[in-house]
């Protein structure tokens, strides 16, 4: 059989790829039993203006599993997509970071904050994602437009007509949409005046030729601040590590960053506590 796929073939049976097989499903196992054993919880970053005011915070799922240790995002989302787990943690984290943003409504410094949550491409074309939307917003007290969906390109490129009506019904709700990892799929920058979002973030990819360079990239940082501010849409840029990438960025004409030069993510008291030291009123 490997002869006839050619001499290669040997490769997908070599026993480093049946570990990784392994490892995959020990990894999609525990994935499936999280949610209910309570291994997940939200982290918040701050987002800051030129002025050091917090406006807004972005909510990172953690994943804290007895035996794997932490499991980062970047390995576990995309699986969780695969298999469709990401529906119901998808959810969890919605309602989480909406229990967060009613709690702190009590709070002079925190009730303004705009919650971003990011949202997997399965999950906002669920069925019944809107619904849940809409049932968050029943169900907790806050502003409509202190809700920020983070969505990415690889959504839009299912289809951008589908995509385009699912944003305006959520967005009539009063809820708002950001454009994560902006520039590091494959769409095109025309996209951004097909579709309705109120923010773009810049990429930390982008954020990082500030310093490190490649002016070939900070033009494009440019380019997508042009045209964020034509469009009228928010800009930030995220991954924001050094003071250089910080003035850089403000010389160039955005105005509001989220980054481990200003504030890593945290627990929920830790940020409240950070934001509390750190924000000045209004
Ligand atoms: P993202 O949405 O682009 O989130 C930004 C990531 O950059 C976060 O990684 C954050 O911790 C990290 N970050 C923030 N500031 C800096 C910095 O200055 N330097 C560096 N090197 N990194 C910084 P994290 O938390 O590991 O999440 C990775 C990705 O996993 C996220 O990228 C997002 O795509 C996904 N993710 C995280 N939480 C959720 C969630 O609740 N739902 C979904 N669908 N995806 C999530
Ligand atoms: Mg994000
Ligand atoms: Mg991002
Ligand atoms: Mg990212």
């Amino acid at each position: 059989h490997a002869k006839a796929l050619g001499s290669n073939s040997q490769v997908c049976f070599n026993p480093a790829m049946t570990a990784e097989i392994q490892q995959r499903y020990q990894l999609e196992l525990a994935l499936a039993a999280a949610l209910a054993a309570g291994q997940f919880e939200l982290h918040y970053q701050p987002q800051l203006t030129d002025s050091g005011k917090v406006v807004g915070v972005e909510a990172l799922l953690r994943w804290q599993h007895p035996e794997l240790g932490y499991v980062s995002p970047a390995r576990f989302i995309a699986l969780a997509e695969e298999t469709g787990q990401i529906d119901s943690i998808g959810h969890w984290v919605l309602q989480q970071a909406c229990a967060q943003l009613q709690r702190w409504q009590s709070e002079p410094k925190l009730r303004e904050l705009i919650m971003s949550v990011n949202i997997s491409a399965r999950q906002f074309y669920q069925p019944e994602f809107i619904a849940q939307v809409q049932q968050c917003l029943s169900q907790y007290q806050f502003k409509p437009e202190q809700l920020m969906l983070e969505l990415t390109e690889s959504l839009i490129l299912a289809d951008l007509d589908d995509a385009v009506s699912r944003m305006q019904q959520i967005k009539q709700l009063g809820v708002r949409f950001s454009m994560d990892d902006f520039g590091t799929g494959y769409s095109s920058l025309s996209y951004l005046s097909r579709l309705p979002f109120d923010e773009v973030k810049i990429d930390q990819y982008f954020v990082r030729s500030a310093s490190s360079g490649k002016p070939r990239d900070w033009v494009i940082v440019e380019a997508i601040i042009g045209i964020a501010n034509t469009f009228g849409m928010k800009l930030i840029a995220e991954g924001v590590e050094t003071q250089a990438q910080y003035e850089l960025l403000r010389q160039s004409g955005c105005y509001c960053y989220q980054g481990y030069l200003f504030a890593k993510p945290a627990a929920a008291a830790e940020t409240a506590r950070w934001i509390d030291e750190h924000s000045p009123l209004s």
